[in-house]
């Protein structure tokens, strides 16, 4: 693959704490990103904000949607100024836009300036999820991933794959190799929101879940060994 859009849920930040950034987690992965950007395939990351703070959780707490989706927004911009700051202390050069204006936090972003970025070898993290709140930052991802002509959606979970049940609940739950997005859609097998999942399927961006978890499973999906699932059309 010459270029991918690695989705990352804030929550997989927390390693085993309750909420926020655990330090050994975010360099585990930020070691994963280092080893993959060593490699010709540029980067582009979108991380979400679950560890800090969702909208639709706020809501149900008195919280106003809007302000609570806007607070979202700033937490994905804290997780990615985490990541960026890991990536850089191990040499990587990492670059964080912003959906919503905010230098000099980071830049905001600029789809051909973030290509650019990338063919110089930049690691380029897309913060502030689209920018508008009712959406996710599954929905971003998909967006960024189209926007920036990556080869694939790469959806970084604690799973290997697509499973015909939750293989954390049910032993007898079988894997797929391959799925198409009709089959997901039939089987209600859900890959990431349903905007996020329709943005992909009708720009034929293909996704690929894969356990982000297993130590050196980016590269080995980079590689081109088969790694987790992949849903096309
Ligand atoms: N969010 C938003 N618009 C976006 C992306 C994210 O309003 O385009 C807000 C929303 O409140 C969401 C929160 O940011 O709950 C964190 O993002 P998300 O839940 O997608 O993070 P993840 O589950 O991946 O950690």
């Amino acid at each position: 693959m010459k270029r991918i859009l690695l989705k990352m849920s804030g929550e997989s930040l927390m390693g085993k704490q309750k909420t926020g950034i655990d330090p050994e987690m975010l360099n585990a992965f930020a070691k994963e990103i280092a080893d993959v950007s060593q490699q010709k395939t540029q980067v582009a990351i979108v991380v979400g904000g679950g560890n800090i703070f969702r909208g639709l959780k706020g809501a149900a707490q008195g919280f106003d949607r809007v302000k609570g989706d806007q607070m979202g927004m700033m937490a994905t911009v804290i997780n990615s100024l985490a990541l960026q700051s890991a990536l850089q202390s191990m040499n990587v050069k990492a670059r964080v836009y912003t959906a919503i204006r905010m230098e000099p936090v980071g830049n905001l972003y600029d789809r051909d300036e973030a290509i650019e970025a990338m063919e110089n070898n930049e690691v380029v993290i897309v913060s502030g999820g689209t920018g508008n709140p009712f959406f996710t930052t599954d929905t971003a991802a998909a967006l960024r991933a189209v926007e920036l002509n990556a080869d694939a959606l790469l959806k970084a979970t604690r799973v290997d794959g697509v499973y015909t049940a939750d293989p954390e609940k049910d032993p007898k739950a079988t894997r797929f190799d391959e799925i198409t997005f009709a089959e997901c859609l039939k089987n209600e097998y859900k890959i990431l929101d349903l905007t996020a999942f329709t943005m992909c399927k009708e720009n034929d961006m293909p996704i690929i879940v894969f356990n982000f978890h297993e130590q050196g499973s980016l590269n080995a999906l980079i590689s081109g060994k088969k790694v987790g699932t992949i849903v096309r059309n």
